[in-house]
């Protein structure tokens, strides 16, 4: 029932072919709101500016590159997703694109619950003090040594990914004196993309416990009966990036048949649904993303309209975003190093970041858009590739986009929409130090990532 079909190429690529590029917008210097966090504007001199501070200074203060993130938008986006999805739903922050202490905070404060996938992500969250209860638990692969400290720590639930993980858990919550509340993460056959999804019957990929054959049916009858286990659920999560609900569609579907053969077998209805996350953001201009209303809207219908199908109750929905809530909040902040117009064919901007601040573009071939900062200009645009300073020739941070050409070195540029999977993927390729993320908001900024030091690197590298 394959709705379109899958580009080749690297999975989760952006559809668009290799060398393509739109036009020059008609003013380089306009912000379009769609890519940028709410606060980001320009000042009376052009310059660009977040949180009401103006880009030079915090480059003076914080030096690049370095990311941007606005506090404001980044709570805004929290309460407008649990808004739309109301008292009758849970929203879970997915950590895993970008997680800090300070994060941590904003999310208790607005109201969130939050997903961890590893010990580490699980040590943020209780240091920076968010209630177990409130976090998910994550992951194809977990330890017997994380899974102890989520069970220790009375996790709100573990998403069991396999059938060993469903004895492991039930055998540390009985260890433990618990009953640990678990939901078993299913694979529906959906692979969903940016604009297009496949539906198959099988799905050829690590995570879950398929549908097919009867897989997950055979998962829950298991979970049901070890007493160390309460399972709360079924869990489903299709991709990333995707603009389209048809996926979700077909996800749910098969989510609430799993759920009425549950109940057909068991006589249980159970009571939770996670939808999972996924939901795009715009990194161009050209990328209309949903808003939350629309997205829970759209997701509360499904799942009724199918539950009452079944002549099921309709469950609890969770839904997990992560690059929806942080993506658009921040920037990355580069300084111009060297540019290099070649001839016929386009101009390599080099910045003094790269694939280690910003690995997605050679990873995914994702697509990002790209500003002067410092200034504006009425200059010429030109077609540029924005690359970074590391040995490697894929090195790229945007591929295709048009920059005024009277760009010089020195100049700041900044790359929008890099909330999400760049700092949490940055690495330290070439022993490049990794960038601080810089909280704005309310014309104060402060460090709640510091900047990497070469003492760092000593310090790990024990000689
Ligand atoms: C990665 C992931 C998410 C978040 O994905 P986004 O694309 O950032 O919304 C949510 N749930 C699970 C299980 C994930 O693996």
């Amino acid at each position: 029932m394959s709705r379109s079909a899958h580009p080749a190429g690297p999975r989760h690529a952006d559809v668009m072919s290799e060398g393509h590029y739109t036009a020059p917008a008609d003013d380089l210097n306009a912000l379009d709101e769609k890519v940028w966090s709410s606060t980001v504007t320009r000042d009376e001199h052009g310059a660009l500016t977040v949180g009401g501070i103006e880009v030079s200074r915090l480059a003076e203060e914080f030096g690049t590159p370095a990311y941007f993130l606005d506090e404001a938008d980044f709570r805004a986006r929290c309460r407008a997703w649990s808004d739309a999805f109301g008292p009758g739903a849970d929203v879970f922050y997915a950590g895993k694109a970008f997680l800090s202490r300070a994060v941590v905070r904003w999310l208790k404060e607005e109201g969130l619950n939050l997903d961890v996938c590893s010990g580490g992500e699980l040590t943020t969250a209780l240091d920076a003090g968010m209630p177990a209860e409130r976090i998910a638990f994550h992951g194809n692969n977990k330890t017997v040594e994380e899974i102890e400290r989520a069970v220790g720590a009375g996790v709100g639930r573990i998403v069991l990914d396999s059938f060993q993980e469903i004895v492991r858990v039930a055998h540390t919550a009985r260890r433990l004196g618990r009953r640990q509340p678990v939901q078993i993460r299913v694979t529906v056959g959906v692979e969903a993309h940016t604009h297009e999804f496949i539906a198959t019957a099988h799905e050829d990929q690590k995570f879950g416990i398929a549908l097919a054959g009867g897989q997950a049916a055979e998962a829950v009858r298991r979970a049901l009966t070890l007493d160390g286990l309460e399972l709360i659920g079924i869990h489903s999560h299709i991709g990333s990036q995707i603009f389209d609900m048809a996926g979700f569609e077909v996800s749910a579907r098969r989510v609430v048949q799993l759920l009425a053969e549950v109940r057909d077998e068991h006589g249980v209805e159970l009571p939770e649904i996670d939808l999972g996350g996924g939901l795009g953001i715009a990194y161009t201009s050209e990328d209309d993303p949903r808003e939350p209303h629309e997205i829970a809207k759209s997701l509360g219908d499904i799942v009724t309209r199918e539950c009452e199908a079944a002549g099921l109750a309709t469950p609890r929905i969770s839904v997990e975003p992560g690059r929806a809530i942080v993506g658009p909040t921040a920037f990355t902040l580069y300084e111009v190093g060297t540019i290099k117009p070649l001839e016929g064919l386009r101009t390599y901007v080099s910045v003094d970041g790269g694939m280690s601040d910003n690995i997605r573009t050679a990873l995914y071939d994702a697509e990002y858009s790209v500003t002067l900062a410092s200034r504006t200009s009425d200059a010429e645009p030109m077609l540029v590739r924005v690359v970074g300073k590391h040995c490697e020739s894929g090195d790229i941070v945007v591929k295709d986009a048009f920059l005024p050409s009277d760009l010089a070195p020195g100049d700041l540029i900044a790359v929008p929409a890099t909330g999400a999977y760049c700092r949490s993927m940055a690495s330290n390729y070439n022993h490049a130090l990794r960038p601080p993320v810089v909280a704005v908001r309310d014309g104060a900024a402060r460090v709640i990532v510091r900047r990497e030091t070469e003492e760092d690197l000593l310090r790990l590298d024990v000689g």
